[in-house]
C-alpha cells in the first residue's frame, strides 16, 4: 500500500476503469480503484440480461472515443471480457468489496474512508459510482409477501413466467424484448409513446407488438400491488387489474446524493453534481465521471471519455 496515492478512484464501472487505465498509460502509476462489488462493472453484471446486445452509440448518442480503450458494439459478455482483459493487462491496484463511505480533504490530500474501516490517502479523487446502486422504486408499497417477485433487474426470471415489465426507457424495452423470447410479457409505460429509446429498440419493440410477443399496456400508470395467492396482482389507474408471476421495474436509478453530499460535492436541483469544463466538482481536486452526471443516464462510451479527459487534466496538475 502506498502512503499517498496520486489518484483514488471510487467505482469500478466503465468510468472508473477508464480513469485507472488511462492514468497508467499517461505514466501516473500510484493509482488505486475501489469497487464495492465482488468484481468490476456491477451495473453491467447485475442489470444487463445475459447475452444482452450492447450498443456503443447507446440511445442514439453518437460518441467518438477519445481514449485508448477499444470499446465497440457487442454483448454483455464481450463487454465484461474487454474490461477483464484491460484490468489484467494494466495491473493497477484494485480493492474489490470495498465501499467508499466518504472523502475528506486534509491539507494537500484527501482521506478516503471505506466501510472496512480502512483509510487511504490520495492527491486527487475521481468519483464514478453510477446510479444503479439505488434503482428508482415506485411510490406505492410493495407487499412484503411478494417482494421476491418484484425486481429491479431481470436476473431472477424463470422461463415461462408471465411477466410485467414497467418503464419506458431503453432498459425496460430491452428487458421486455429479450424476455419475450421465453416468456409471456406485458410492457407497461405511463406514456403512450416511447420517446427516449434508440432506433434499434424502437424497431424491435414494434415488431414484438406486431407479432403479439409483447402485450402493450400504455398510457396507464400503476396504482397499487397486492398479493394474490403468491402472485402479484397489479391494479392499474384505468380500474383494470392483472395478475403476474413477476414484475420488473426498469425506471432508472437515483444519484447517490447522500454520498456526494458527504464528500462536500455541490449538486443541482436534480441531484446531479455541478462540474466545470474539466469535470472538476465544487471540491478542488475531486472529479466526476460517468452516469452520475446525467439526469436520465449516460453511456459506456461517454463514461470512458470522461475518465480519459479527467486524467489528462490531473496529469497536468501533478
Ligand atoms: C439495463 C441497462 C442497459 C444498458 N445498456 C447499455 C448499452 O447497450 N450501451 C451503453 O453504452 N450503455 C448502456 N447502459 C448504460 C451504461 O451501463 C452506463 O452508462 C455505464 O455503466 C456508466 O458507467 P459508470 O462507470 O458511470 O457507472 P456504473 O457502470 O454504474 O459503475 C459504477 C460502479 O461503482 C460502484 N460503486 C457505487 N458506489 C460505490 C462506492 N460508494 N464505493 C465503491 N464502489 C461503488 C458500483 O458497484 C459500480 O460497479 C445500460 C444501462 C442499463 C441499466
Amino acid at each position: 500500500m502506498k502512503e499517498i496515492y496520486d489518484i483514488a478512484i471510487v467505482g469500478g464501472g466503465p468510468g472508473g476503469i477508464a480513469s485507472a487505465v488511462e492514468s497508467l498509460i499517461l505514466g501516473i502509476k500510484d493509482v488505486i480503484l475501489f469497487e464495492k462489488g465482488e468484481g468490476h462493472s456491477t451495473t453491467i453484471r447485475k442489470f444487463y440480461k445475459d447475452k444482452k446486445r450492447v450498443d456503443k452509440d447507446y440511445k442514439g448518442q453518437k460518441v467518438e472515443l477519445n481514449g485508448n480503450i477499444y470499446f465497440c458494439d457487442g454483448t454483455k459478455e464481450s463487454t465484461l471480457d474487454l474490461f477483464d482483459k484491460i484490468i489484467q493487462e494494466n495491473g493497477f491496484e484494485v480493492q474489490f468489496q470495498t465501499e467508499v463511505e466518504s472523502i475528506e480533504k486534509q491539507g494537500d490530500f484527501f482521506v478516503v474512508h471505506t466501510a472496512k474501516n480502512t483509510d487511504f490517502k490520495a492527491r486527487f479523487i475521481v468519483i464514478s459510482i453510477g446510479k444503479m446502486g439505488q434503482p428508482n422504486k415506485p411510490s406505492y408499497a410493495i407487499p412484503s409477501s411478494v417482494k421476491g417477485l418484484v425486481n429491479f433487474n431481470a436476473n431472477s426470471c424463470v422461463d415461462g413466467e408471465n411477466i410485467l415489465v414497467v418503464g419506458g426507457g431503453n432498459s425496460a424495452v430491452e428487458y421486455a424484448c429479450v424476455l419475450s423470447e421465453t416468456n409471456p410479457v406485458t410492457l407497461n409505460y405511463r406514456r403512450k409513446e416511447f420517446t427516449r429509446i434508440n432506433e434499434a429498440n424502437h424497431e424491435n419493440l414494434e415488431s414484438c407488438f406486431k407479432n403479439g410477443k409483447i402485450q402493450p399496456k400504455l398510457g396507464i400508470d400503476i396504482e397499487s400491488l397486492e398479493d394474490e395467492g403468491g402472485k402479484v396482482k397489479v391494479n392499474f389507474t384505468d380500474g383494470t387489474s392483472m395478475v403476474y408471476d413477476r414484475v420488473i421495474y426498469a425506471i432508472g436509478g437515483m444519484a447517490p446524493v447522500d454520498f456526494l453530499r458527504k464528500c462536500g460535492v455541490a449538486l443541482d436541483a436534480d441531484g446531479v453534481p455541478l462540474i466545470d469544463a474539466k469535470h472538476q466538482s465544487s471540491v478542488d481536486g475531486v472529479y466526476i465521471a460517468g452516469d452520475i452526471l446525467y439526469k436520465n443516464g449516460g453511456s459506456i462510451a461517454a463514461a470512458l471519455n470522461h475518465g480519459f479527459d479527467i486524467v489528462q487534466e490531473i496529469k497536468k496538475r501533478l
